[in-house]
């Protein structure tokens, strides 16, 4: 079987369960091949050997079953940066983007800030700060040791020095009381949410989405005890669900 083939009878079989059925056929066979997708413009006759068709075909397998294709791959681009991501992580998204642009805007780069990082995950928040403002100290701290160690890697991965990193949950083995900024994406989708059995969140860990009836247990949890971290005038920085935001305020 060759690339073109193998691209068109995988995007058959993904476009019952999944929207983005050729991409998602792309990406797969382009991570099995360990090339970019564009090499398949340029070679789609070049036939596949047996263990690239066996590792593609395991791989459409899970994709047809819904596994994220970010887990397949063991990767995912979160402010142009490719960040390594597991199971044990939730999936970075690009809205969380949102709070690096806020960041960056309000915070410029010729003062040295110290920020943290709350629930890290993968590190997506924090590496991309410190990708952008290399002279700041920051701290990014996950309750989850797999997370941290995760983040810990995606930080050399891009060469970012400017990260201690700590396993705590929230803030139980934080003992800076100096930061200018905390920021953080923590989980705030209510634990009987509809959205949980749709899509790539059926595989992101729960302690990752979830908090408690309404969602709100770790925003308020983090309003709580926040202060107790920040200078005076430092800012709390958290992303909350799009109905969440008269909750957050009060
Ligand atoms: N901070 C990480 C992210 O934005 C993880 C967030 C989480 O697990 N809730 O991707």
């Amino acid at each position: 079987m060759n690339i073109r083939q193998a691209i068109a009878d995988a995007t058959t079989r993904l476009s019952q369960t999944s929207g983005s059925a050729r991409l998602d056929a792309e990406i797969l066979l382009a991570h099995v091949l360990g090339c970019d997708r564009s090499h398949f413009i340029a070679w789609p006759d070049k036939q596949l050997e047996t263990d690239q068709l066996e590792q593609f075909e395991s791989l459409l397998e899970k994709r047809i079953n819904g596994s994220p294709i970010a887990y397949l791959t063991g990767s995912r681009e979160f402010w142009s940066l490719d960040m390594a991501v597991s199971e044990d992580t939730l999936i970075p998204r690009p809205e969380t983007e949102t709070l690096v642009e806020y960041v960056l805007e309000h915070f410029p780069a010729d003062l040295s800030f110290k920020l943290l990082d709350a629930g890290t995950g993968s590190g997506a928040i924090a590496v991309a700060i410190a990708s952008e403002r290399p002279g700041w100290k920051l701290v990014a701290s996950d309750i989850d040791l797999a997370s941290v160690q995760l983040a810990q890697r995606n930080a050399g991965k891009h060469g970012i020095g400017n990260i201690t990193f700590l396993q705590s949950d929230w803030f139980d083995n934080i003992e800076q009381k100096d930061f200018d900024i905390i920021i953080s994406n923590p989980p705030y989708i209510a634990e009987q949410d509809p959205h949980l059995s749709r899509g790539d969140v059926r595989f992101e860990p729960r302690r990752a989405l979830t908090s408690g009836t309404h969602g709100m247990d770790a925003i308020e949890h983090l309003c709580q005890h926040a202060a107790k971290h920040l200078k005076p005038g430092g800012r709390l920085i958290v992303e909350h669900g799009y109905d969440q935001a008269d909750s957050v305020y009060e």
